[in-house]
């Protein structure tokens, strides 16, 4: 029997779990509650929950969440979600009820989750294991695959010229996307007409945060103190570094020792491959889940007062990666765009169900090895660095951000000499951000104190921030992945091309 292309899979699952969700949204997405004190026994709740609980009251709706707690003494109190920030008094994610009230949030979870919110969470967790899968093998495999990679090159002056090239090609990819972000920003104005500014400004428990600080904390976890600990806590930064340092000496040893290791590596390297492989087949079903449990959960009335933001956002993005990015891979790297996406599908559609750059990376490792046939020397060293420091998606998000709060702002005016504090600011801090979900979004604050916006005003983005998220982790993907190709074209001799011929670009 044939056998459907993954990429096709994928997004099938994707439609299917976005459709289910809807479904449950808008069927299934309200419920009213009523507690007393006697249904205590009725769910596994901690007994200090109900401490104080005489009666509690919920009101689940797609759009927003009303919990009211009566205590002994007769007093109530209520909380309200609301993430389109109308209600003055309310908060915008259910994750802020769970810090400000742990026992509304947890008799919330027992008893007065609508069947959607119920399903949708379920089916997230259910995602989540096909996350947790790609993140088990994430750490063998880029340490397994650089040492492999480094080792392949034969000696470090290869290394040295890798490096500089691939260096060029992200900072001038992430100052492509800066751009865009503020063309469309200043075009579009979306700040100029939102209602959004009379929203409520729930004030975030944001940390302040030093610039200098946050970069030169990256330079110290370049520098592990304890390697192994650093592999445990799946610090990429600090493995990536001590694993060209160690592919590095063990080429300056050479000989016996410099060939067991290659061997050694290489070998589990492939393990690893075999491994990811298999796991990949599943994208189609995580994507699924992945998406279901956003969609139910997610009410569509913050949209409206944020749309145009979003619009710009996802206007900006597409730009990049529809127009700028194919256009490098054109003339620069000599791919055909249509055929490298479609090579690195899988990985593009699992950024954007996971909206992390990190977990997808053994994904994007696979794909542009085994599907696009770049050589394992070229992306074990481009998409790793890539997936901590590379982020066009992120930096062209800070930007159009940062510059709508400004204009939402009644009396702020970015002079054009703001704009470009937020453009470098905003580049440095893409280069800080980690590849996880929502890493963008915290990484904002610096942006925002660069040109002195209040932190605070964060608070009226945080409930689309998901989905943005989704679309920017896309692109910083997509823009590793075309790093490879670019890099790849000027390694001359690293046999990338070479061993595209022969290898073919196998369809997984
Ligand atoms: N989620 C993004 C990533 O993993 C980072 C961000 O929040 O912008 O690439």
């Amino acid at each position: 029997m044939l056998r459907m292309a993954l990429h096709w899979q994928i997004l099938i699952g994707m439609l299917i779990g976005a459709a289910v969700g809807v479904v449950l949204n808008k069927g299934y997405g309200e419920r009213e509650t009523t507690l007393v004190r006697a249904d205590q026994r009725t769910k596994d709740v901690a007994k200090a929950v109900w401490n104080d609980v005489q009666s509690a009251k919920f009101v689940d709706t797609p759009n927003t969440i009303e919990i009211t707690i009566t205590d002994l003494a007769g007093k109530s109190r209520t909380i309200t979600v609301d993430p389109s920030g109308k209600n003055p008094d309310s908060v915008p994610t259910l994750g802020k009820v769970k810090q400000k009230d742990p026992a509304a949030y947890a008799l919330f979870e027992a008893y007065g989750r609508s069947t959607s919110r119920y399903l949708g969470d379920w089916s997230s967790r259910i995602g989540k294991l096909f996350l947790r899968m790609l993140q088990m093998v994430a750490v063998p495999l880029i340490i397994t695959s650089l040492i492999t990679g480094v080792m392949g090159l034969g000696h470090a002056e290869r290394l040295r010229s890798m490096f500089g090239r691939t260096l060029v090609y992200y900072v001038a990819t992430s100052m492509l996307a800066i751009t865009t972000g503020l063309a469309m920003v200043n075009l579009i104005q979306p700040g100029q007409r939102s209602e959004a500014s009379q929203a409520a400004q729930e004030k975030p428990n944001v940390e302040e945060k030093d610039l200098g600080e946050t970069l030169f904390q990256q330079v110290e976890t370049m520098i592990p103190l304890n390697p192994i600990r650093a592999v445990a806590d799946a610090k990429f930064l600090s493995i990536i570094s001590f694993s060209l340092a160690f592919a590095i000496f063990a080429l300056l040893v050479g000989g016996r020792t410099a060939e067991l290791i290659g061997d050694l590596f290489r070998s589990a390297f492939e393990v690893m491959m075999a491994m990811t492989m298999a796991i990949i087949r599943l994208a189609p079903l995580g994507v699924l889940f992945l998406l279901l449990g956003v969609v139910a959960t997610q009410g569509t009335e913050v949209f409206g007062s944020l749309g145009l933001y979003m619009v710009t956002v996802f206007a900006a993005l597409l730009f990049h990666a529809a127009v700028t990015l194919p256009l490098i891979l054109w003339f620069v790297a000599r791919r055909n765009p249509l055929h490298y996406v479609k090579a690195l599908s899988p990985a593009l559609l699992t950024a954007f169900g996971s909206a992390s750059s990190n977990a997808t990376l053994p994904l994007t490792l696979t794909c542009v090895e085994q599907r696009a046939g770049v050589s394992n020397r070229v992306s074990s060293f481009v998409l790793p660095l890539g997936a901590t420091i590379n982020m066009d998606g992120t930096a062209l998000y800070e930007v159009v951000a940062v510059l709508f709060i400004a204009q939402l702002h009644p009396d702020f005016d970015l002079t054009f000499a703001d704009q470009i504090i937020v453009a470098f600011t905003a580049l440095l801090a893409s280069i800080g951000a980690a590849g996880i979900p929502h890493a963008g979004l915290v990484m904002m604050v610096i942006v925002l104190q660069a040109v002195g916006l209040p932190v605070e005003m964060q608070g009226i983005i945080i409930a689309v921030d998901r989905v943005l998220d989704m679309c920017r982790t896309s692109v910083n993907v997509w823009s590793d992945s075309c790093g490879c190709a670019v890099v790849a074209r000027f390694e001359s001799g690293s046999g990338a091309v070479a061993e595209l011929a022969q290898e073919g670009a196998v369809d997984i």
